[in-house]
């Protein structure tokens, strides 16, 4: 079994222009700022493209799910680009795939049916943090 973490990272992709960029913040400020504050943490994207120490270490130190916009990878990649802990990985738009019925539409923030799909998102991410924090395997 592995350690117990205290924080668990939830890092979303840039995803600028892209509508399911925009769900995977939305699902990640959901998880920070409503369902597990102060266990689920993120940093900025760029900061480990630039290797700045401080992101790097959180990655490194932490658990990691990423949430990509599309099939790039971005935030999976860049996270395994430093070495992170990398734990979970999902793609934003499998959240729709399972719920047809919340369509999201937006770029630079996502409408209220997006809004509701990443609280459905943020509550199944939700359970794999649980399970990384408690040092289960995700
Ligand atoms: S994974 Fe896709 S949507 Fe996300 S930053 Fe990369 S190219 Fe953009």
């Amino acid at each position: 079994m592995a350690k117990k973490s205290e924080k668990v990272v939830v890092l979303p992709c840039s995803g600028i222009g892209k509508v399911y960029g925009a769900l995977a913040r939305e699902t990640t400020y959901e998880l920070m700022e409503k369902v597990r504050p102060g266990l689920a943490v993120t940093t900025c994207l760029p900061l480990l493209v630039i290797n700045d120490p401080e992101a790097v270490a959180l990655v490194r130190e932490n658990p990691v799910i990423t949430i990509d916009g599309c099939p790039k990878d971005c935030a999976k990649k860049s996270v395994e680009a430093v070495g992170g802990n990398l734990a979970k990985t999902y793609q934003a738009i499998k959240f729709y795939k399972e719920h047809k019925e919340l369509k999201p539409e937006g770029i630079a923030e996502v409408n209220e049916t997006g809004r509701r799909l990443a609280q459905v998102a943020a509550a199944e991410v939700a359970e794999e943090i649980d399970k990384l924090a408690a040092g289960e395997e995700a």
